[in-house]
């Protein structure tokens, strides 16, 4: 038995990335774990199938969490199949990088939409079951753009420096309820949305300064067994921002 067993994780975006790290990490410390993705299926039922190899319950939920219905399927989905969430790693997002007089209101939107309001939007379906057990984890995957302002550019920033706000109500409103809210503000880690920035610019972060998903995952697992730990930003930056 672990601090985590017989709790349910629900991870979004864990096809792949930081968000794939988390979910192997909290099955590893004994959670059930739902593995959300978008679009990459087989690489998202890779992931279920490593969790259940190693004894874990898991099930891969396809949904569009920027989509109110998606979001309220999967989450029924979730529950159905493995009971109600208690840890919600909200870690699904985008990244595009673009000069600041190319981010046009759509695209603005667009980002606010897929990496802020779908935090909402899963936290609110999620919260109701957290708030009866007296018990609850909500993990949010912000990042240093909302500190620095990154090198993105102004839409991710944005939604980013948002998570910080939404996280720090929740951790508010329900720290006497068991209820924790906590950001995860990374500098660059090494993912598939890391190289997808432009080689000219990824060459003048020093490598020793890049990060793994592993290591984001060890924090996620730290803040789903402590149940004092609320309202904080956990940068992991190599020393780029500090608090
Ligand atoms: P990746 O691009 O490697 O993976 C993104 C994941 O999010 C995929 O699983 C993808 O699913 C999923 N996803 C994207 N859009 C949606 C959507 N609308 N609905 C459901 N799932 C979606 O990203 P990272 O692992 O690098 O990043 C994870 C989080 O960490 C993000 O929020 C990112 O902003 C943040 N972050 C990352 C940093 C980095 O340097 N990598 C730095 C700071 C923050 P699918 O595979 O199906 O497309």
């Amino acid at each position: 038995m672990t601090q985590l067993s017989g709790r349910v994780a629900l991870v979004t975006g864990a096809s792949r990335g930081i968000g794939k790290a988390i979910a192997l990490a909290l099955a590893n410390a004994g959670a059930d774990v739902a593995v959300n993705y978008n679009t990459h299926s087989e690489a998202a039922e890779a992931v279920s199938r490593q969790i259940r190899t190693g004894g874990r319950k898991c099930i891969t939920v396809q949904a569009d969490v920027s989509k109110t219905a998606d979001v309220d399927r999967m989450v029924k989905t979730v529950e159905d199949n493995l009971g109600p969430i208690a840890i919600l790693v909200n870690n699904a997002g985008i990244a595009k990088m673009l000069p600041p007089e190319q981010v046009t209101e759509q695209i603005f939107e667009h980002f606010l939409r897929v990496n802020l309001t779908s935090m909402f939007l899963v936290t609110q379906r999620v919260l109701p079951n957290m708030r009866a057990a007296h018990w609850g984890r909500i993990i949010n995957l912000s990042s240093i753009a909302a500190q620095q302002g990154g090198i993105i550019g102004p839409h991710y920033a944005a939604s980013k420096a948002g998570i910080l706000g939404l996280t720090h109500s929740y951790a508010a409103l329900f720290a006497r309820e068991g209820i924790t809210a906590n950001s995860i503000a990374p500098g660059l880690i090494e993912t598939d949305m890391a190289a997808s920035v432009p080689k000219e610019v990824r060459d003048k972060v020093p490598p020793e300064t890049v990060g793994s998903a592993e290591e984001v995952a060890r924090i996620a697992v730290l803040l789903a067994e402590n149940k004092t730990i609320t309202g904080q930003t956990y940068n992991i930056n190599a020393g780029r921002y500090m608090s």
